[in-house]
């Protein structure tokens, strides 16, 4: 059965690559009939921090992307969190040490440097095996000096090489990766040292995550087979490293961009559906010329396999076009239900539920949503559309750009528009009477181009240029106030 895992460091809010190998890994799961284990890597105390752990959480609550064990949920690996395993680390290392898979290392960095120096290496040669064979002498002189040991472990002398599920084969030359540190002297254990053994321990048979960790996998890769021999681990799993993320121009998406804040992006009022489907087209497509899929058809048809290994480019505006389509698809009450906390954000109603609302406010969003639906592609759009609407206020405030659409004309046309309206009954006051009555008085009679003609009316009723369609939205708001705030540019 397939096993994979999430295992993010709590360190920072949560980004947009660290979605799409949550996303990845979910999807393969769910496709596989497997597990998603949710791990957290939280072994740096000086980086991670509990607000990251918390705002990771909501993350992937909010993106509903669940799984089977893992923080929270628990599971027959617990505890889930690194930070909580010390005598896990403790355990195996002393075991790596005993079996001679790892040894003492007592060179500081400096000591390092200095040696790789004098032999005329790079400095890039990293750390050159000094400490492999000491004596028991020489570890005695070392710790007489206070001296406290790293752990190491010591790469065999061969060519490396692994099937990659996304970039075929890869390998290395042998000797290209120095031993390296999985205990530091201090005894805190390292990622090379957790994120195997957990793995190992926790069965995970396949790994998938960013590319960034490829140059971790040779190392991996022998650490595994020390783990094996030791009867830690059942063989080494299978890796498929997801291409890097572009931002703008040819650089990699950092964490600290903006666009690559995915709680920006929910602020913005991206909804899951679709974030999520644009973050699976960063390496992966559902077929030819189509961008557009529903979390179940993701699900059909990921293979991990399918994901090409070069770059990705991270496009806000196809991403935003992508969300657009996705609002259209939801079902109005649901469109309306997801709307509110951004338009209680905004101000525009002050209640938290669609039952707190008051009925008024519930008559009007009814009415209005399948006016704005297909028209906002963010759901920080709405309050923009709705707020005229809900408001009773006799005056609306131009936005600048409303206000100078206004021509002189704009006058002689709200005068004509309250004439034409004021002996409508309640009764008649629909937007199918409403259009022809201002086409007839405006158009017909007065001889305006219907821009000119309807341009005013709309500035007055909703303050803006672009509003939901306008004699839909006259109905809506009703003859009282829309005569009011017509009266009310007038002047
Ligand atoms: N905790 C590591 C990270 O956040 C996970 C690396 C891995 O997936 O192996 O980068």
């Amino acid at each position: 059965d397939l096993r994979v895992r999430f295992c993010p460091s709590p360190t920072g809010t949560p980004h947009v690559g660290m979605v799409r190998t949550a996303l990845f890994n979910w999807a393969q799961a769910r496709h596989s009939h497997g597990s998603l284990v949710f791990r957290i890597e939280d072994t740096d105390a000086a980086r991670d921090s509990e607000e990251s752990y918390e705002q990771i959480l909501d993350a992937m609550r909010w993106l509903g992307l669940d799984w089977d064990e893992g923080v929270e949920v628990g599971g027959p690996y617990a505890p889930y969190r690194q930070s909580e395993r010390g005598d896990i680390y403790r355990d195996v290392a002393g075991k790596l040490l005993e079996a001679g898979y790892a040894y003492e290392s007592y060179s500081t960095a400096e000591e390092i440097e200095a040696r790789n120096l004098a032999a005329g290496r790079p400095k890039a040669f990293g750390y050159d095996g000094f400490d492999r064979d000491l004596t028991q002498e020489q570890k005695a002189a070392f710790k007489a000096e206070g001296r406290k040991p790293a752990l190491r472990i010591r790469m065999p002398d061969e060519d490396l090489a692994f099937d990659d599920l996304i970039r075929g084969r890869i390998e290395f030359k042998a000797g290209s990766v120095p031993d390296y540190v999985i205990v530091r002297p201090n005894g805190d254990p390292l990622y090379t040292l957790t994120n195997p053994t957990d793995d190992a321990l926790m069965r995970i048979n396949v790994v998938l995550r960013g590319e960034d960790l490829l140059s971790s996998t040779p190392r991996q890769l022998v650490l595994y087979r020390y783990l094996t021999e030791l009867g830690i681990a059942e063989g080494t799993p299978l890796f498929g490293h997801m291409p890097y993320v572009m931002g703008q121009g040819k650089k990699k998406l950092s964490k600290r961009d903006p666009e690559s804040n995915l709680f920006l992006h929910r602020e913005h009022g991206f909804i899951r559906e679709g974030l999520l489907n644009y973050l699976a087209l960063l390496g992966w497509s559902i077929a030819p010329d189509r961008d557009v899929f529903s979390m179940d058809e993701l699900v059909e048809h990921f293979d991990i396999r399918d994901v090409k290994a070069n770059p990705a480019h991270f496009d806000i505006d196809k991403a935003t076009a992508i969300n657009a389509e996705h609002i259209r698809m939801l079902d109005s009450q649901d469109f309306l239900n997801r709307s509110l906390p951004y338009l209680k954000r905004d101000g525009v109603i002050s209640a938290d539920s669609w039952d707190a609302l008051t009925e008024r406010e519930r008559t009007v969003l009814t009415a209005a949503a399948p006016l704005v639906q297909p028209r906002v592609r963010l759901l920080g759009e709405v309050s923009g559309m709705v707020g005229s609407l809900l408001r009773q206020e006799g005056y609306i405030e131009p936005a600048p750009d409303a206000r100078k659409q206004l021509k002189d004309s704009a006058g002689q046309v709200l005068e004509l528009a309250v004439r034409a309206l004021t002996p409508v009954a309640e009764a008649d006051w629909s937007a199918e009477h409403l259009h022809e009555l201002l086409t007839k008085a405006l158009v017909d009679e007065a001889g305006y181009k219907p821009g000119l003609a309807f341009g005013p009316v709309r500035v007055a009723v909703s303050g803006r240029r672009v509003s939901p369609p306008l004699f839909e939205s006259l109905e809506i708001i009703g003859k009282d106030t829309t005569l009011r705030r017509l009266n009310n540019l007038r002047q």
